[in-house]
């Protein structure tokens, strides 16, 4: 049967070709994508295009946006096999992180992906970036299932788990990287899924659901040597305040100063929700190594594990949105929702 792929155009680099007369960077109209890149004929799928209007530069990606995207996805959900998200480099791993938590049960492929160069440039990396994820959106096993139905993110030859990237260079062709889970698929000769790292579902057929209420009533805080508890303090008392994400040092370790672990007892004992990510990108916090990570603990900090900054926000954003109860959002946070943390 023939596979049907929704490509969504929402800004970045990636859709900018060169105006032939001034040679200035121009947005291309996507309703001509066929033309602009014939190469995707060959695959002999459907495709269809939308673009939003106006696109934006992915550093004016927000909550509004996802919720766009997201109800777009679930507008189209039943129509087409799988997704397709052209989007700016830049806060692409925000987006895919929130939209992995926004999905719930999905069973398609929701691939993005950019490039550092514009598809109209002779040396771009988007064509190969574009092509590669719409065929990965398009496959299938033997069984007909999506090879990948997950929010991924596809860039230079890799595909990741989407709530598990960091973009890391601002000018390389290999702008993100997945520091603690392996890629899930690779693109050789040939496209090879490591299904073993998938995730599917236990049970197909469940009810697709998309959320689209986020609380963005989070800070995060980046400890560093010095960092003042008058500051702590102006910080944690921000009205309607409901979470900080805390960025500690190493395994989850912070200063054990009394005045410091008192200010952050108090606002966890006021409702705060204090969460733990590690200021390292790789390896994962664990607060019962260290006297410090110790008294971090018993202050009410709840451990993130190995989640990214970004998938740490995305997952307060969602979870704050679905309930105003802290106990239920704190043992929600201890679970692994979506794929986006390990435990020890
Ligand atoms: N500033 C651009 C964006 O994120 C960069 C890119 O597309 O790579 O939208």
């Amino acid at each position: 049967m023939e596979r049907s792929i929704f490509l969504i155009y929402t800004g970045g680099t990636i859709g900018m070709k060169q105006e032939h007369d001034s040679g200035a960077l121009v947005p291309f109209n996507f309703d001509h994508i066929l033309e602009e890149v014939p190469e995707l004929r060959k695959f002999g799928y459907r495709i269809s295009t939308y673009s939003f209007d106006p696109v934006i530069d992915s550093s004016d990606a927000n909550p509004d946006f996802w919720v766009e995207l997201a109800v777009l996805i679930n507008k189209n959900y039943l129509l087409y096999d799988g997704f397709v998200i052209l989007h700016g480099t830049d806060t692409m791993a925000y987006s895919a992180s929130a939209l992995s938590f926004m999905l719930e049960n999905l069973e398609k492929p929701v691939v993005f992906t950019g490039s550092q160069l514009p598809i109209g440039m002779l040396r771009t990396d988007g064509k190969e970036n574009l092509i590669s994820s719409i065929e990965i959106a398009a496959s299938v096993n033997s069984a007909g299932r999506p090879m990948v139905p997950e929010v991924c993110v596809f860039f230079d030859n890799e595909l990741y788990r989407g709530n598990r990237t960091s973009k890391y260079n601002a000018e390389n062709f290999k702008a993100f990287r997945s520091y603690n889970y392996p890629v899930l698929a690779r693109a050789g000769i040939h496209i090879k899924f490591n299904t073993n790292l998938i995730n599917y579902p236990k049970m197909w057929g469940r009810k697709f659901s998309v959320h689209t209420v986020l609380d963005t009533n989070v800070t995060v805080v980046r400890i560093f040597p010095g960092i003042s508890v008058d500051f702590l303090n102006a910080v944690f008392s921000v009205a309607g305040l409901r979470a900080v994400i805390l960025e500690t040092y190493g395994s989850g370790n912070a200063p054990t100063e009394e005045n410091f672990l008192k200010c952050i007892k108090e606002a966890v004992d006021e409702g705060l929700i204090v969460l733990n990510i590690s200021q390292c990108q790789e390896g994962s916090v664990e607060m019962d190594t260290y006297a410090t990570g110790i008294a971090l603990k018993r202050a009410g900090v709840i451990s993130g594990y190995d989640l990214t900054l970004e998938s740490a926000l995305a997952k307060l954003f969602y979870l704050l949105g679905v309930s105003s109860d802290a106990v239920f959002i704190k043992k929600m946070l201890k679970k692994n929702l979506r794929g986006e943390v390990s435990f020890k």
